[in-house]
């Protein structure tokens, strides 16, 4: 339909490039860019914060409900996560964050109150949406389904190199544990498990540039004629 939000799910394991290829994607088309993994993230965060057990899925359920979500985009094309109208994105990527996101992310209860809200945010505006279930779940009709894929070495890699591509040896090793850890507790979840949608186009992203993978989308959009049905900017 001419006038419907265009939907873009973008999924992939932890450092597979999701969040810059999207917001680059979205800079591009002129939409707007939700990492869902932020939301997971920030639910995790006030749960520590209020001393909520981690494995209490009611009240982390409860959290999830609540807790009124949205996207802001700053002037130097970087996307914020607003929680109650508050800004919280320097807060969701700390150790304690990351090393139980992936388990508050196996609930039920937190995973349908965040959909939920995943899907009214993507009902309003145009959107490239990045998750793990965004093309098997959370957006199942998006007319592009991406999903990045890349070795855990090489993620492991990209998240510890320096501008001049090197990494420190103990970095790196401790990277790639919590890069295996959060794939296992991801692709091994019984509710929406991480894979690839029957329907996305996979791309290995191993040996791409961003550029390169941002061109790729974009050819597979066009070819689907679907940036020039909704009416989006393809500058
Ligand atoms: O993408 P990011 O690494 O920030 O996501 C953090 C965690 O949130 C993931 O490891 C995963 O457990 C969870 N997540 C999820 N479903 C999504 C997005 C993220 O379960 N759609």
């Amino acid at each position: 339909m001419a006038n419907s939000p265009l939907q873009i799910a973008l999924d992939g394991p932890s450092a597979s490039g999701k969040s810059t290829v999207g917001a680059m994607l979205a800079e591009r088309w002129d939409c707007d860019f939700l990492d869902t993994g932020m939301m997971y993230r920030a639910v995790t965060r006030m749960a520590i914060d209020n001393e909520i057990e981690i494995q209490d899925a009611g009240a982390l359920g409860r959290l999830a409900t609540l807790t009124d979500f949205s996207v802001s985009e700053r002037d130097d094309g970087s996307w914020r996560l607003m929680a109650d109208g508050c800004d919280i994105t320097d807060e969701l990527y700390s150790d304690d964050v990351n090393s139980n996101v992936s388990i508050v992310s196996t609930f039920s209860e937190v995973r349908k109150a965040l959909v939920t809200k995943q899907r009214l945010i993507a009902s309003e505006r145009s959107i490239v949406m990045a998750g793990r279930d965004i093309g098997t779940v959370v957006l199942v009709d998006a007319p592009i389904k991406i999903y990045l894929d890349a070795s855990p070495e090489t993620r492991a890699r990209r998240r510890t190199q320096d501008a001049d591509g090197n990494s420190q040896d103990n970095e790196y090793a401790e990277v790639l544990k919590s890069i295996q850890q959060r794939d296992e507790i991801d692709s091994s979840r019984a509710d929406s498990p991480l894979r690839p949608a029957s329907d996305a186009s996979v791309i290995a992203t191993d040996n791409l540039n961003l550029e390169e993978v941002v061109e790729k989308i974009i050819n597979l959009a066009s070819n689907e004629k679907v940036v020039r049905i909704s009416g989006m900017a393809n500058r």
